[in-house]
C-alpha cells in the first residue's frame, strides 16, 4: 500500500497518478486548499495539465511590466500565463483523487513504528504500509521523521485588494524592496499584491505599499501569509518519497510551485522504482534548478542602480524576452552572452560574471 501524506497538489496528482496502485491519503485538515497559501499564478503549459482535472482558470497573462522603483519595462516572453483559483484546484484534485484512493480527510500523519504509520484522527490510529510519499508541504512531517534535509525558507505575504491596475492581463514584478521581489498580480478590479524576502516581510510589505500609493484602493480583503521552500533537497531515501514543498521542488528565482510539481507527477510513471523517479526528474530539471538558484543568488545582490541599468538594458533590446520561458531558466542562460555584450554597468558586470558564469 502507497500511503500519501497531504491533500494538497502534490499529494492528490500523485493519488491521481497512482490510480492503478493500492493508495491511502491522508489530509489533516477537513478539505484542501485553505487557507490559499499561493498567487495562483502559472504558466499555460503548468494550466494544460491542471484544467485536466478543474477548470480554475480566472484570468490570461499576456506578460510583465518589471521595475525598481525608478525606471519600468513591460516584456511578454515565449509563453503565456493563467491565474487559477487554487482553492477549487485543490478541491477539485482532492475529489478527483478519492475516485481510486482510499482519502482520511482529519486525519494526520505524526510519526512510524516500524513499518505501520501512526495517524491521529483515524479510528485504529495506525496503517500498514509499503511506500510513503511525503506531500505535506514546507513543514513537512515526513520529511522530520526520515531525517530528510530541509530547503531554505523564504517568507511570503500576499493581500488582496482593491486596486488599481495598469493592465488585468500584465503582472507586475518589482525588485530593490526585498532581497527578493514583490509582485501584483491583477483578477478583476483586485489584485494580490505579495511580497517575497528571507527577513520580516511585513517591513517589506509596509514599504512596498506605502510606495504604491493610492494605486491600492480601500482595506485589506484577505492575508495570506506562508513559507516558500527554496533549494531542491535530496528527495528519496528508501521507499519514501517527498514530492512538492516538502521537497523544495519550486521555481527558486519565482517562488512558484506547481509546475515543478506537475512535471515531478510525470515521473511517478517509473513507480515504484523510486531512484529512477529521481533520476527521471533531475535529468528533466536539475540544471533548471541550478540557473534558477543563481537567480535567486543575485536578487541579494543587486542594488537599485543595478536593476535600473538592467530595466534600461532591457527597454533597448526588448525582443530578447521572447526567447524567455517563465517554467525554464536555462533560456535566460542561453541569452547571457548577448546579456554580457549590452550591460555597460561595470560593478553589474561583475556580479553577473561572478554569480552566473
Ligand atoms: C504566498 C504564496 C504565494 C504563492 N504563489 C504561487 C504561485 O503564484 N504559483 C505557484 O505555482 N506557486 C505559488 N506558491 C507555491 C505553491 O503554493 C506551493 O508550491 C504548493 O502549494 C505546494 O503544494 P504541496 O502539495 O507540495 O503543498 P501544500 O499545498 O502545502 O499541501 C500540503 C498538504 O499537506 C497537509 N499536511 C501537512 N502536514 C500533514 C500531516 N502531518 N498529515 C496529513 N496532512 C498534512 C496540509 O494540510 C496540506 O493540505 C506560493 C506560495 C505562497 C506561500
Amino acid at each position: 500500500m502507497i500511503l500519501i501524506v497531504g491533500g494538497g497538489p502534490a499529494g492528490s496528482l500523485s493519488a491521481i497518478a497512482l490510480r492503478d496502485h493500492d493508495v491511502t491519503l491522508v489530509e489533516e485538515h477537513q478539505s484542501a486548499g485553505f487557507p490559499v497559501q499561493c498567487a495562483g499564478l502559472v504558466s499555460e503549459n503548468c494550466y494544460k495539465v491542471l484544467r485536466r482535472y478543474s477548470d480554475c482558470k480566472l484570468n490570461e497573462i499576456r506578460g510583465a511590466i518589471f521595475s525598481s522603483p525608478n525606471k519600468s519595462v513591460e516584456l511578454e516572453g515565449r509563453v503565456g500565463g493563467v491565474v487559477i483559483d487554487r482553492r477549487t484546484l485543490d478541491r477539485d484534485l482532492l475529489l478527483k483523487a478519492s475516485e481510486n484512493a482510499n482519502v482520511f480527510v482529519k486525519t494526520k500523519f505524526v510519526g512510524v513504528r516500524g513499518k505501520r504509520a501512526i495517524l491521529k484522527g483515524l479510528k485504529n490510529g495506525e496503517i500498514e504500509y509499503d511506500y510513503i510519499i511525503g506531500a505535506d508541504g514546507v513543514y513537512s512531517t515526513v520529511s522530520r521523521v526520515f531525517g530528510f534535509e530541509r530547503p531554505k525558507l523564504y517568507s511570503a505575504l500576499q493581500f488582496k485588494v482593491r486596486f488599481d491596475c495598469f493592465s488585468e492581463d500584465l503582472v507586475e514584478i518589482y525588485f530593490g524592496f526585498s532581497d527578493y521581489f514583490c509582485y501584483v498580480i491583477p483578477i478583476d478590479e483586485f489584485a494580490e499584491v505579495g511580497v517575497i524576502s528571507s527577513r520580516n516581510p511585513w517591513d517589506v510589505m509596509k514599504r512596498f505599499t506605502r510606495w504604491l500609493g493610492k494605486r491600492v484602493k480601500g482595506d485589506v480583503i484577505e492575508v495570506n501569509a506562508g513559507a516558500i521552500p527554496i533549494g531542491l533537497v535530496n528527495f528519496v531515501k528508501g521507499n519514501v518519497l517527498l514530492l512538492g514543498d516538502s521537497a523544495g521542488m519550486v521555481k527558486p528565482y519565482t517562488g512558484g510551485g506547481l509546475y515543478y510539481i506537475v512535471k515531478a507527477i510525470e515521473k511517478l510513471s517509473h513507480f515504484p522504482n523510486l531512484k529512477r523517479i529521481k533520476e527521471n526528474y533531475l535529468k528533466d530539471l536539475g540544471f533548471e534548478y541550478k540557473v534558477g538558484m543563481k537567480v535567486a543568488k543575485l536578487y541579494g545582490m543587486l542594488d537599485v542602480e543595478d536593476y535600473d541599468h538592467l530595466i534600461e538594458v532591457a527597454r533597448e533590446h526588448h525582443y530578447l524576452a521572447k526567447e524567455l520561458d517563465m517554467d525554464r531558466p536555462s533560456t535566460l542562460f542561453k541569452l547571457l552572452p548577448a546579456i554580457f555584450r549590452v550591460v555597460k554597468r561595470r560593478r553589474l558586470l561583475l556580479k553577473l560574471w561572478r554569480v552566473l558564469s
